[in-house]
């Protein structure tokens, strides 16, 4: 296992937090493969991030591309997509938290969590090997990117069944 752990998706806003609102700082992203979750590991994540310091806690706001592995949901060959992935949420400080994403009492931000749902979010329609994969054959399971099976030499175009009932 090559891939590196999610501490580098911890942050520690203590010096932003000290700053107090109205500070901003900007940071880019340029991970190598990482486990963000035990059920997802990204190729790579890439891409700008600014955290604002508010009175709610921070602000983060990024463009972050992520490689995905998966496998292509009509034809389940192996896929690696590049995704963009929008941030925008509010961790809160100080606890007690109103949101969903907060700052932790030792002033780390897990982006971990908010990431993950993101991806799962656009990745939700499925990944495909390509805009016309062609899928499995439902009889034989033939990969028909790859091959051509015989399954179902009826099930062709209506306008020939059309000439065949006109022959007739
Ligand atoms: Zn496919
Ligand atoms: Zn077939």
């Amino acid at each position: 296992m090559s891939y590196v752990s999610n501490r580098v998706l911890k942050i520690n806003v203590g010096f932003l937090l000290a700053d107090g609102p109205g500070h901003l700082h900007t940071t880019r992203f340029d991970v190598p493969e990482v486990k963000v979750a035990e059920d997802l590991i990204l190729n790579y994540v890439r891409g700008p991030l600014r955290l604002s310091r508010t009175k709610e806690g921070i602000l983060v706001q990024g463009q972050l591309e992520v490689g995905i592995n998966g496998e292509c949901y009509r034809c389940l060959d192996a896929v690696t997509q590049n995704v963009t992935v929008d941030l925008e949420e509010l961790f809160t400080y100080p606890l007690p938290h109103s949101s969903e994403f907060s700052v932790n009492d030792t002033a780390i931000l897990d982006l971990g969590p908010l990431l993950r749902a993101e991806v799962l979010l656009s990745t939700a329609r499925g990944l495909l090997c390509r805009p016309d994969c062609q899928g499995l054959c439902p009889d034989c399971g033939a990969n028909l990117n790859h091959t051509t099976c015989t399954c179902r030499p009826e099930a062709t175009d209506p306008r020939l069944a059309q000439l065949k009932d006109f022959v007739k």
